[in-house]
């Protein structure tokens, strides 16, 4: 009777008491992986995308002077009253200031960015005056002192720290840098990453294909996720499934770059097999992962090098790599902020879902009419359609102990485009 009910519970559910957690999985190659740490000095353009290695400190006030938000005219705010009137003592334009100097009702016109004469204290926007020959009159008299004014310093301090270290360089940075003046950064020396395919039916792109043989795309989006990261990449081709080759290429890998990742040959067919071809080369660990797509995963060092052996299914490949790999790869890289940008939204359609396993599905994330983020699954989720990638832009990460989901059920959504956020 206990035999039956075992039975019948595995048929509903996908719990495996060998299985690694993902948060498990995760933290263990988190725990084992450091930075590379070595740094080089780059010019600003260069640095786009880059990991800045040291703080930076802006050596100078941004705004460098007290300058005006509007285009109006620089007033003392003790003249500021309702329908005075003030003498035009000259003009200041952004990068020609005005020489001399502004007494007590006076006024000096002045455009956006130009700098405040001395005396001035107060923009008055050119809408609320009225200006006759050189009388300016202030029709309004909300102003107050202060009022559309950028002191010096008000962005950033010299001194100052404007950016932190560990931080991925953005395109709003590299204003930033140009604006302190800066016309090189510390950085972190790129990363060397190779990948290889494994498995007798994988041809490569211009071969014919044979009975049962498979062109391999891993190595297509392993490029791209490892390109869009901002790695240097070492592309090692198919190896056959013939342990003296996967020696070979695996042992010539670990020497030419800081992390190896294959694809194939790790689910349990073929476990024993690669297992035994790396233990000569490497350490390396065999898990289970409680996830979907993507149970099996190996990890570990081939010589120097981290190893990272993914299941050979298209889409476990990608969800493996976005998951373990490129957290792992942006800690190398001496980024200090790395986790994916993860958001709710109602489900629009029932999701099925059998407990046991964490599953990324994929999904398309849209702002329904009444603005409310809804998701819907995209097709059919095999592992191996990978055109359930192509046309999703986020995973939907249904939890472990979760079945399925009915439709109007908030969901955690991992958008494709935050995954580097
Ligand atoms: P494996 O993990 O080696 O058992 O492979 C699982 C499935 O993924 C098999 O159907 C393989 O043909 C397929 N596969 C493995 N590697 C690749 C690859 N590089 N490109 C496309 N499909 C692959
Ligand atoms: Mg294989």
């Amino acid at each position: 009777m206990n035999e039956g009910t075992a039975r019948e519970s595995s048929c509903l559910d996908d719990y495996d008491p060998q299985a690694l957690s993902t948060e498990e999985a995760l933290a263990r190659i988190l725990e084992s992986t450091v930075a590379v740490g070595v740094v080089e000095r780059v010019t600003v353009r260069a640095a786009l995308g880059r990991i800045l290695a040291t703080d930076v400190r802006s050596g100078i006030d941004v705004p460098a002077h007290t300058n005006s938000a509007m285009d109006g005219y620089a007033v003392r705010s003790d003249d500021l009253g309702p329908g005075k009137t003030l003498r035009l003592a000259g003009t200041s334009l952004a990068g020609r200031p005005h020489a001399g100097g502004m007494g007590p009702g006076e006024c000096v016109r002045i455009m956006t960015g130009a700098v405040m004469p001395a005396g001035a204290d107060t923009v008055v926007p050119q809408e609320f005056t009225r200006r006759e020959d050189d009388l300016v009159q202030i029709v309004d008299g909300r102003f107050a002192h202060g009022d559309n004014v950028r002191a010096a310093g008000e962005d950033i301090a010299a001194g100052q720290v404007a950016l932190d270290a560990g931080r991925r360089i953005q395109p709003a940075d590299l204003g930033l840098l140009a604006s302190l003046g800066v016309v090189e950064v510390a950085v972190y020396r790129r990363l060397r990453v190779a990948f290889l395919s494994t498995g007798d039916e994988l041809r490569s792109l211009g071969e014919t294909l044979g009975p049962g043989d498979v062109y391999d795309s891993n190595r297509y989006t392993l490029y791209g996720m490892l390109v869009a990261l901002g790695v240097d990449v070492v592309d090692m081709g198919v190896v056959r499934d013939v342990p003296e080759d996967l020696r070979e290429a695996f042992a010539k890998a670990g020497e030419c770059a800081d992390v190896v990742i294959s694809s194939g040959g790790v689910s349990v067919g073929e476990a024993d097999f690669v297992k035994e071809t790396l233990g000569a080369v490497g350490r390396i660990q065999f898990w289970r992962v409680a996830m979907k797509p993507g149970r099996p995963l190996a990890y570990g060092r081939i010589g120097p090098a981290v190893f990272f052996g993914l299941p050979g299914n298209p889409v476990s490949v990608m969800v493996t790599f976005y998951q373990f790999v490129q957290p792992a790869l942006r800690r190398m890289m001496g980024e200090t902020h790395w986790l994916p940008l993860s958001v709710r939204a109602v489900s629009a359609t029932r999701l099925k879902k059998r407990p046991g396993r964490v599953e990324y599905q994929r999904g398309v994330l849209e702002r329904a009419p009444d603005g409310t983020l809804m998701v819907r699954r995209t097709g059919a989720q095999g592992s191996g359609i990978l055109r359930s990638m192509s046309d999703g832009n986020c995973f939907i990460v249904l939890p472990m102990d979760s079945g399925d989901v009915e439709p109007g059920t908030p969901v955690d959504v991992q958008p494709f485009h935050g995954l580097l956020g």
